[in-house]
């Protein structure tokens, strides 16, 4: 039977395809009732995890025994191989889905429990402590049958794609993904964590806040995922799959139309030019500046190349992403964010553990507590400064003192290359993302050592609110439209204004047109923005008067009442 779950809408369009259930939480497993028709494919499911365990298995054998071919490594794995073929393990639960109705998962684990039962009754310790292989073996099938993110399943024969249902994912999981999946499912996460962020950017419809939707489904059920509405639907009918294919070939019809703005040059009513940036995360994303025609890069997420994998790269390889980038830029602007690691975005193998990451080592304080590889980051981006057009910067400022020791690294890295007469950009503008409240409150101090400001809308609202980003508990509170938060955008652009300095907004804020009249009238002439909203947002400023707008924004910057902010924004935008 079809049903609806609402959550929240975090990437845009409609996927259809065949639920992929992921969990990270091993065994907190449930148990649904399979069909008697369905038995057959159940127990080919199993099936063929048993024997991808094995293969798995013996895979890490021959790898232990090659590199230490004395030791015992091996011959514990045997014994975990022994037990993939042993009846009351397999065999039993095999029957158990037959006879019970039930998940395999769910027949696994009961299975497991009972001879786990029976290990812990024998007396010899030896052979008690076995009882650790079982629950080792079993969490190796279950993580198969429930699919971890290197699991997916092939392309489906039907044309519909897969859809991944994940209590979370985390910004790495969502890139490795990238290719392989139609849309997906959390039950947790908020519109601005990185991973709704990350979906975004790749187009992959996506809602987070679900609650307990892994709990509703099961793997390969039918589900839809409508990521403008914030709604997933379970076992749709036939009559509802017909309804969203037409949705997405209108919402495609929709896109293909806006495209013929592409050379409109974005002024508004009275022919002020206002610039149109691209937010984007690696060389990939290149493409999409050219189809859009925007003015440039403002900003280049730059660890997201880096994210899914153990180490940084060298400076070499640094060099060649940004120096494609900067040709693919072709003379425009490029603005590379150093390294914004920690939080929710960490390397693979990183071995901080912090209370509170949000607050603790992240962005430019990372890169001040790692200055070698800082200053590799900051040499690989020097030297690609000849190919293009490139500026530097710095995000989560909150200290001068931060700002003084990027800009000293800075002069560091240029001092090397001069020694070793390679060439760079000598006048590269250095610039800072204002993300951080104390930073907006006292600007000064930045104005006064920078090329350029970005507003980074993300952070500085969480940051002011005290709102987790990525927490859906707390997403009803996550409000732009927060007069503290109005107000701290405001200064900091009239700030920038005073001193001459070119200030931008990088937030996701900057692609959502139901702020574009209000970012035009506090006076902001330069928006970044994932390549996908471009469009949409010129739109807005094509009807946008500015001589209107001003004093009325103006208005709503006094306004200290939720209710009356929130109806003079619907004046404003003629909601
Ligand atoms: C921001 O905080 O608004 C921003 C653009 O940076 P990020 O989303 O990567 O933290
Ligand atoms: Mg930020």
């Amino acid at each position: 039977m079809s049903f609806t779950v609402h959550g929240l809408p975090v990437s845009q369009g409609i996927a259809i395809g065949h639920a992929h259930l992921v969990s990270h939480a091993l065994f907190e497993i449930n148990r649904y009732h399979v069909a008697p028709r369905h038995i057959a494919a159940e127990l080919e499911r199993f099936d063929n995890a048993v024997a991808s365990v094995e293969g798995e298995l013996l895979g890490l054998k021959a790898a232990a025994t090659a590199a230490q071919p004395h030791s015992e490594v091996g011959a514990f794995i045997d014994l975990q191989r022994m037990m993939l073929e042993d009846p009351v393990l397999v065999e039993a639960a095999r029957a158990r889905i037959e006879e019970h109705h039930c998940n395999a998962e769910w027949a696994l684990v009961q299975q497991m429990e009972m001879v786990v039962e029976q290990f812990r009754q024998i007396e010899d310790p030896y052979l008690r402590e076995r009882q650790a292989d079982v629950v080792q073996v079993v969490e190796r099938l279950v993580k198969t049958l429930l699919g971890d993110p290197g699991h997916l399943p092939p392309r489906r024969k039907d044309g519909l794609g897969t859809v991944v249902v994940a209590h979370d994912l985390s910004p790495a999981d969502t890139i490795g993904f990238r290719d392989h999946i139609a849309g997906f499912v959390t039950d947790i996460g908020g519109p601005t964590s990185h991973t709704a962020i990350v979906a975004r950017n790749l187009g992959i419809p996506a809602v987070v806040g679900l609650h307990h939707i892994r709990d509703l489904l099961h793997n390969n059920e039918l589900i839809i995922v409508d990521g403008t509405r914030g709604i997933a639907i379970i076992d749709p009918d036939e009559s509802i799959v017909e309804e969203y294919l037409l949705r997405r070939a209108a919402l495609e019809l929709e896109r293909s139309k806006l495209k013929r703005l592409r050379d409109t040059p974005a002024a508004t009513l009275g022919g002020e030019l206002i610039q149109l940036y691209a937010n984007i995360s690696g060389p990939q994303d290149m493409g999409q500046l050219k189809e859009t025609n925007a003015d440039g890069v403002g900003l280049f997420r730059t660890e997201f190349l880096f994210i899914d994998r153990d180490t940084l790269p060298d400076e070499d390889e640094q060099y060649e992403i940004y120096r494609t980038v900067l040709k693919a830029a072709a003379g425009k602007p490029v603005t590379a964010r150093t390294f914004d690691i920690g939080a929710d975005k960490t390397l693979a193998n990183s071995a901080r553990d912090e209370p509170n990451p949000a607050l603790g080592l992240r962005a430019i304080r990372y890169s001040l507590a790692e200055p070698k590889l800082f200053l590799t980051q900051l040499r690989a981006l020097l030297r690609a400064s000849t190919h293009g057009k490139l500026q530097i910067m710095v995000p989560m400022l909150a200290h001068a003192d931060e700002i003084e020791q990027t800009l000293t690294l800075i002069e560091k890295a240029k001092e090397e290359l001069r020694e070793e007469k390679i060439k760079f950009d000598e006048a590269l503008p250095v610039g800072g993302m204002i993300e951080v409240p104390a930073a907006a409150l006292a600007l000064g101090m930045f104005v006064r050592r920078l090329d350029f400001l970005s507003i980074g809308t993300n952070d500085l609202i969480q940051y002011t609110l005290a709102v987790d980003r990525g927490n859906e508990a707390v997403v009803h509170l996550y409000d732009p439209l927060h007069p503290a938060v109005l107000r701290l955008i405001s200064g900091i652009i009239q700030a920038g204004g005073r001193a001459s300095l070119p200030v931008s907004l990088c937030g996701e804020m900057a692609g959502t047109p139901a702020y574009t009249p209000l970012l035009l009238g506090m006076g902001l002439r330069s928006f970044s923005m994932h390549p996908a909203h471009i469009f949409g947002i010129k739109q807005q400023i094509l009807r946008a008067d500015l001589a209107d707008l001003t004093p009325k924004v103006q208005r709503i910057l006094k306004l200290d009442e939720p209710a009356r902010i929130r109806e003079a924004m619907e004046k404003l935008t003629g909601a």
